[in-house]
């Protein structure tokens, strides 16, 4: 890491982007618990739709590590929840926040915190993420992580997103609260999204 490089205040920002189940959650609690060995003052927040009541208080991997983090629904609760001293500052599932999580974190990194955030760069239909983009295209370090197809073993690129096994309909809504959809992690080639049902008699 080039942690020297953002001298003199000490300020920047790091996106871990990725599909799920690509590692983004693990290597955001291994550079949060590595921050903590070298004594610096932490804290990490996690924005989430559904599991606002189960659990929500730590950020778990899908390899069962676990770090405690604040629950957060919007930027503006990051910044009301703000630790004054806290030196690096971690956000987990940025995709779900707010456009106010941009100018946040920006001047967060001028006024000398590190910041980290993972999230998911694209939605199920493979499209730019909330403020993802954003935040990428602003921060000094990104790493984007892949995840296994689970259908052909290539690197996963893609959220496969199924509704009842079946690969869900472009115009279904990006966030579905509730949890009625799964998601499988998959490459480009083996990525499938049904056509909206007034698409599919056109093209037939
Ligand atoms: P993310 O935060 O990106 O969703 P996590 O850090 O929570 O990812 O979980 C990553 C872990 O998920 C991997 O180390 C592995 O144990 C597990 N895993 C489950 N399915 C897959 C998959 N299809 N490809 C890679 N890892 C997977
Ligand atoms: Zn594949």
């Amino acid at each position: 890491m080039t942690v020297g490089l953002f001298q003199p205040n000490g300020g920047w920002i790091e996106v871990i982007a990725g599909v799920m189940f690509s590692g983004k959650s693990e290597e955001l609690i291994r550079r949060v618990r590595r921050a903590l060995i070298a004594k610096k003052r932490v804290q990490v927040f996690k924005s989430h739709l559904d599991d606002r009541y189960k659990g929500v208080f730590t950020i778990g991997s899908h390899d069962g590590r676990t770090i405690e983090a604040v629950p957060v629904d919007s930027s503006e609760q990051i910044a009301l929840r703000l630790d004054p001293l806290a030196q690096v500052v971690a956000i987990d599932e940025a995709q779900f926040l707010d456009a106010g999580i941009v100018a946040l974190t920006n001047d967060l990194a001028n006024r000398g915190r590190r910041v980290i955030l993972a999230g998911t760069d694209a939605d199920f239909r493979g499209e730019p993420f909330g403020a993802m983009p954003f935040l990428m295209s602003t921060a000094e370090i990104v790493d984007k992580l892949h995840a296994i197809c689970v259908v052909c073993g290539a690197p996963a690129t893609r959220n496969q997103r199924l509704i009842d096994g079946k690969p869900a309909r472009y115009d279904s809504p990006i966030v579905m609260v509730g949890g009625a959809d799964s998601y499988e992690a998959r490459c480009r080639s083996c990525h499938t999204i049904a056509l909206p049902n007034e698409a599919q008699g056109k093209l037939l």
